[in-house]
């Protein structure tokens, strides 16, 4: 079934491009050929569709499947919607998010990405057509960052990267009329200016964005693992290649027992000042591990747009339901963190028509997985899935570096392509000259 999207308004921007290899303009960067080739995208999270982007500027044709989309009703929405969507540089704040030995590569992949947002919210019509607005970020920690190896280079490298508006401090406290006390004592802080990213109105004007560059979307459902159906797959959709974006489901898609979800939840109240005075900025306690190696629940607040806060947030290990609501012990506990992190809370009015987000963050032991499948398809062949998933609670933080890495997987998977069949037709081209040949000694002639 082909997706309508008659909700979605028209691309109306102007051609912009915003770094070297995207472009907001709703024409590919390079357009495709009738030759290029055709990539398939399975999920339409932001993994998948800022993939897709890349891709799309790059000058593939793409399709996209999904068994859901973004959607805007009361229903629940994908996990990529529930997102704060705070852009924080890895290790960020909501549990494990990096395994030591992928840090360097997903603080490169963050702050690609942060260039990225960046660019976007200094130009007001795109940012406010993807829902990107530079904000102070504060970071509160239960212990002095001095003493924490793994925070300590995080600030240094901030202060490297010269991070907008940074500050460090217990002044911080006083600053934002947060209680130094909640948490069993706030030790630390620091703050700079990051991206907000509305997720509704982004995954919106993502979606709009690669459709008008030529991507096709389709709803469809895969079972099992993808490389069990592979040459299914790429023969159906007419692919060259298939990118795996199924955020949590990634367990089964891509046979890895080691994806789990991380249940996360978000109040929603009403921002419009009649309350308490109205937030700008977003807040975070950093939530650390316990001696269980289980992560404590955290306080997360953070506006969403002129008149929602989002008040947040659980981290729960192998949490497969979504079964929460505004009433759930966990729930109450979580906006009583916020209250006790900042008492001007406690008057918040909770948004009655959307009171409650949840999902699950696609969590993996070994962190995110953005790699070529190594094992073989059924007939022995090279496979050509490129898998993209477990960015934990930093799917958007990461969005636009991982997308380019999957970029680089393509195009090495399709040379890689490229020179199999190159060997095989110098093969059959030698075989063809020893068949000749024998056939024209057969003759009485040689075929050179
Ligand atoms: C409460 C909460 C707060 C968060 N805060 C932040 C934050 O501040 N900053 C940040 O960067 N990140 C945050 N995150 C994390 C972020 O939401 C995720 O990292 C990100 O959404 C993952 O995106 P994804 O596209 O990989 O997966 P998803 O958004 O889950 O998308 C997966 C897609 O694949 C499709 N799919 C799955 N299986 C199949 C199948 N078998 N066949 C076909 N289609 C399939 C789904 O329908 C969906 O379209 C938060 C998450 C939560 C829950």
């Amino acid at each position: 079934m082909t997706v309508s999207e008659n909700h979605f308004s028209e691309m109306t921007l102007d051609d912009e491009r915003i770094s070297h290899d995207f472009s907001a303009s709703g024409d590919p960067l390079n357009p495709p050929t009738d030759t290029s080739a055709h990539i398939l995208i399975i999920g339409a999270g932001v993994t998948g569709l800022t993939t897709a982007w890349a891709l799309l500027d790059a000058g593939f044709r793409v399709t996209v499947i999904s068994k859901e989309w973004a959607s805007h009703g009361s229903g629940l929405r994908l996990t990529s919607q529930i997102a704060g969507a705070l852009w924080e540089l890895p290790p960020a704040g909501c549990g494990p998010q990096a395994v030591q030995g992928k840090l360097p590569m997903v603080q490169d992949w963050a702050l690609e990405s942060f260039a990225v947002y960046r660019t976007i919210a200094a130009r007001a019509t795109l940012a406010e057509a993807y829902g990107v607005k530079m904000k102070m970020f504060t970071s509160f920690h239960l212990n002095k960052i001095d003493s924490d190896a793994l925070k300590t280079a995080k600030m240094q490298l901030m202060n490297d990267t010269g991070m907008e508006g940074f500050a460090r401090g217990t002044h911080l406290f006083a600053k934002y009329g947060v209680n130094a006390a909640s948490h069993g004592g706030l030790q630390d802080a620091y703050e700079h200016l990051a991206p907000i990213i509305d997720t509704d109105v982004a995954m919106s004007f993502l979606m709009r964005l690669v459709r008008s560059k030529g991507a096709r979307f389709e709803t469809d459902t895969v079972h099992g693992d993808i490389l069990a159906q592979e040459d299914h797959l790429l023969s159906v959709y007419g692919a060259d290649a298939i990118v795996n974006a199924t955020g949590v489901w990634a367990g089964a898609a891509a046979a890895d027992d080691s994806v789990y979800p991380m249940r996360g939840g978000v109040l929603r109240v009403v921002n419009d000042g009649t309350d308490f005075p109205k937030l700008e900025n977003s807040m975070v306690v950093s939530s650390e591990s316990k001696s269980d190696g289980y992560f404590r629940d955290m306080a997360f607040i953070v506006p969403r747009n002129d008149n929602i806060l989002l008040l947040g947030s659980l981290v729960h290990r192998d949490a497969w339901a979504l079964d929460l609501s505004p009433a759930s012990d966990v729930v109450q506990e979580m906006r009583a963190r916020c209250e006790d992190l900042l008492p001007m809370l406690k008057n918040a009015r909770v948004e009655s028509s959307y009171p409650f987000a949840q999902g699950m963050r696609p969590m993996r032991e070994s962190y995110v997985r953005v790699e070529l499948e190594e094992r073989k398809t059924c007939r022995g062949q090279q496979s050509r899935i490129v898998h993209s998933y477990g960015h934990g609670g930093a799917g958007w933080s990461l969005a636009f570096g991982s997308a380019r890495q999957v970029l680089r997987l393509v195009n090495g998977a399709l040379s890689r392509e490229e020179k199999k069949k190159k060997k095989m037709v110098c093969r059959d081209a030698s075989m063809d000259k020893l068949i000749n040949g024998v056939n024209g000694q057969r003759n009485g002639h040689l075929v050179t």
